[in-house]
């Protein structure tokens, strides 16, 4: 018999928010619930002085996608804004992504030329090691980030910093990590090599408000305490949430970092001049600070709001209880992962998605890059 709903859909941040959208839009009957007291996952802001504050970690779309981009777009537009992030180490600043500006912070080169010749000597102690060693490959993000930048670079930029992140010596963490960052000749401040970027104009709540229009949600609802309830009210789940939860941790939990953000007004109209300041040093206990007006408030508008909100970011490790943010995909959670996959491959009336059902890092735009190539929603 067709039960009440065609989808129940566990979860509203951007994964269950667009599948609703586009299955709405293909003439379903859908009902999207929330344990939270608001709807919007991790995108969620609270207005707090008139300022968007980013309640779970700065957001900034990113996509080189065009379709991706003109979908976000329908529901909302987005602003001009480009991250260019500041390190701070031990008060002196430098530019981030790695580009002229920062080898000429750094070194004082003002030329590429220069800027190749000093990376190249730079370079030299760790591959003089790798050598010695017998190695081609770096065996770990430290070797990784000289092989990329060299040691003057690594030291004052990558090594707190990461190793503040990840609570772990970069010695013992992946090369991988570090391999993302862009390195630039050229004078270019912009974090990201992508197409589009921006912020919804009026944050990120008008994306989800627009994607859930005319769609019926329920918040402050767990669906684990009544879940016989919920799945018997529709023909098919989307589940959003962690899915070792959905097996009831049967093969063992996963692991994740989390983040602690300490939230600041300050009496002030502009902070530190910037959405972004990373702080690179080991000593300071917290990654950055976010300064969440710059993300919509640009140049001189900035005064037009006499008060700042900050947010000091303290990565830490994840207990349960906590947010769970970044999934560890080392081998024991991978292939835990895996185990649970097998599990939710076999269902047939349960779709998993984002970034807690699939235990994957997933940035938004690969979120809805994923959503609008299945046409049909399972
Ligand atoms: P979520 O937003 O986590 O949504 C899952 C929802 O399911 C939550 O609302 C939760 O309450 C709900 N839920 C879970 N279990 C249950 C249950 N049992 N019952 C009812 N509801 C339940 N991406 C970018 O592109 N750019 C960035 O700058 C960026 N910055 C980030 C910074 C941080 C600190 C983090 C953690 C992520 C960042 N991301 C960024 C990634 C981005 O947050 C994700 O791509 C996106 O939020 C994933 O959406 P989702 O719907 O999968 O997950
Ligand atoms: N990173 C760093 N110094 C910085 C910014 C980033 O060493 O000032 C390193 C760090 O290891 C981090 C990685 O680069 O884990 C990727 O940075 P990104 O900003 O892409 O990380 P995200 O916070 O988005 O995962």
């Amino acid at each position: 018999m067709d039960k009440k709903y065609d989808y129940l859909i566990v979860g509203s941040g951007l994964y269950g928010a667009t599948f609703a959208h586009l299955a709405t839009k293909q003439g379903k009957h859908c009902l999207v619930i929330d344990k939270r007291s608001h709807l919007g996952g991790n995108l969620y802001c609270e207005n707090v002085e008139g300022i968007n504050v980013h309640k779970y970690g700065a957001h900034i779309f990113h996509t080189s996608n065009k379709q991706v981009w003109d979908f976000v777009n329908s529901i909302v537009e987005f602003n001009r804004y480009t991250n260019s992030p500041i390190a701070n180490y031990k008060g002196k600043l430098y530019n981030l992504p790695f580009n002229m500006n920062t080898f000429y912070q750094m070194w004082g080169v003002t030329t590429p030329a220069e800027a190749i010749a000093k990376i190249e000597e730079q370079k030299a102690e760790v591959t003089a090691r790798m050598r010695n060693d017998g190695v081609t490959i770096p065996r770990n993000l430290e070797e990784q980030a000289q092989m990329l930048i060299g040691k003057d670079i690594y030291e004052r930029l990558i090594k707190g910093y990461t190793e503040k992140q990840w609570g772990r010596k970069c010695t013992e963490l992946p090369a991988f990590i570090i391999k993302r960052l862009p390195v630039r000749l050229v004078f270019d401040n912009n974090y990201f090599n992508d197409k589009y970027q921006g912020i919804p104009i009026g944050g990120y709540n008008k994306l989800i408000e627009g994607l859930l229009d005319g769609i019926e949600t329920k918040i402050e609802v767990d669906f684990f305490a009544n879940r016989s309830y919920w799945e018997g009210l529709a023909n098919k789940i989307v589940f959003t949430g962690k899915i070792d939860e959905y097996y009831n941790y049967r093969f063992g939990k996963l692991e994740y970092r989390t983040v602690r953000f300490e939230e600041e007004i300050q009496d002030m109209p502009n902070y530190q001049g910037n959405a972004v300041v990373n702080y690179t040093d080991r000593e300071i206990p917290y990654t950055r600070i976010i300064e969440h007006k710059h993300f919509e408030m640009f140049g001189q508008d900035v005064y037009s709001c006499p008060k700042t909100i900050i947010s000091k970011e303290y990565s830490t490790e994840w207990k349960d209880g906590m947010e769970p943010y970044y999934p560890v995909n080392d081998e024991r959670n991978n292939s835990l992962y895996q185990q649970y996959k097998e599990l939710a491959d076999k269902e047939e009336k349960v779709i998993f998605g984002g970034r807690l059902a699939e235990y994957k890092y997933y940035d938004m735009h690969q979120i809805v890059e994923n959503l609008l190539t299945h046409s049909n929603l399972g």
